[in-house]
């Protein structure tokens, strides 16, 4: 199964108003490497004009953004119970 199909099988519950990851886009001017935007499975992380856009709704919870990103840009708190990922649905 490839990963996209893995990923075809994921839900992901959002709690409105409640994002479980925050990034300080401000930091991100001084990143040149940017890695974010490459270990994302699921291209959470994207580049318009310039500036670095972060949409949290389809999440998988990986944790691979808080490891990589080098100016500690990234706050995460767990999903409230009921919300998040849901793994291997359907
Ligand atoms: S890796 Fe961190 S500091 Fe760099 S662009 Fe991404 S969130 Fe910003
Ligand atoms: S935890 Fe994983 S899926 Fe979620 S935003 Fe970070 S890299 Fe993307």
């Amino acid at each position: 199964m490839s990963i996209n199909e893995k990923l075809l099988r994921t839900r992901f519950v959002v709690d409105p108003g409640n994002p479980h990851i925050t990034v300080n886009t401000s930091t991100c001017e001084g990143c040149v490497d940017e890695p974010c935007l490459v270990v994302c499975p699921v291209q959470c992380y994207q580049k318009e004009k310039n500036k670095l856009i972060f949409s949290w709704e389809n999440c998988v919870e990986c944790g691979s953004c808080r490891i990589v990103c080098p100016e500690g840009a990234i706050t995460w708190n767990y999903p409230r119970g009921g919300y998040g990922v849901c793994f291997r649905f359907g």
